[in-house]
């Protein structure tokens, strides 16, 4: 009890008093690396109604379109979140809520940038370790090497962070509901098989490229070992969605802190 409440204090991991919709509560243990020391105990509570989760969709952290969010912009946000006293889930974190209908704290927030922009890593990353939040990249494998795009040496600078998370945006960045069953199944299957091996990981999540997909892209990702997936429509995510259709909120440029607020409680 003694240690667990010394790492308690040194993760600063806010623990909420136990609400209303929390009808038991078990003790584990969640420890996640942070320049290589271990911190942070919380006790997950579990929830009889369904979580509802914002999932955070961004992309470049530059401007230019309505994609790209401006570094400020992102700043400001991360520095909304934790003064509202958000967690930050890593990828394995959000798929054990969703998959066990628990959170660590009432407020808790999954951030995502897709595609893997190099500013990502020059912009994001900054941000992320000043207020020390965690964040998800939905990483395109085929694009290691493209200009624009986070490079191996960043990605594993990223990972040893222990604040970012890899999880696959597939191999191409195709349509999927476009493609065949076996083009579709090396897309998915071939992008964990990438991520899992350069990253001694078990890559539990994927993100459709731009939302697209079809009945059997959601078999397909789980036949290849996903526990998740994630889509591109707006909303609070909960796992009456299905696990493989989950929605997200969309972060445009432009918004007030306080849209951003609202958008996080409302979807
Ligand atoms: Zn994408």
């Amino acid at each position: 009890m003694f240690l667990g409440g010394i790492l308690f204090l040194l993760g600063g991991c806010t623990q909420k008093s136990t609400t209303k919709k929390s009808s038991s509560t078990h003790s584990s243990r969640v420890i996640h690396k942070t320049n290589k020391k271990r911190t942070t105990t919380a006790t997950w509570h579990h929830y009889q109604q369904p979580i509802e989760l914002p999932i955070l969709m961004y992309h470049s952290i530059s401007s230019g379109n309505s994609l790209r969010v401006p570094p400020e912009q992102f700043a400001n946000e991360m520095a909304a979140l934790k003064q509202a006293g958000y967690y930050t889930l890593s990828a394995s974190q959000a798929v054990r809520a969703f998959k066990t209908n628990s959170l660590p704290q009432e407020k808790c927030v999954w951030i995502t940038l897709d595609d893997g922009y190099e500013d990502n890593y020059s912009a994001a990353l900054p941000t992320l370790e000043k207020y020390h939040l965690q964040a998800t990249i939905n990483y395109i494998t085929s694009f290691q090497s493209r200009s624009g795009y986070i490079t191996h040496s960043q990605l594993e600078q990223m990972q040893h962070t222990g604040l970012i998370s890899f999880t696959s945006h597939t191999v191409n960045h195709l349509d999927l509901n476009e493609l065949t069953m076996k083009e579709q199944w090396q897309e998915l299957e071939q992008s964990k098989k990438t991520l899992d091996l350069q990253l001694n990981q078990n890559t539990q999540v994927v993100a459709y490229p731009a939302g697209r997909y079809n009945q059997l892209t959601l078999q397909l990702a789980e036949k290849s070992g996903y526990e998740i997936g994630l889509t591109t429509h707006q909303g609070l995510a909960n796992n009456r969605q299905g696990l493989f259709a989950l929605d997200r909120i969309r972060i445009t440029p432009g918004l007030s802190t306080a849209q951003f607020m609202y958008l996080i409680a409302n979807g």
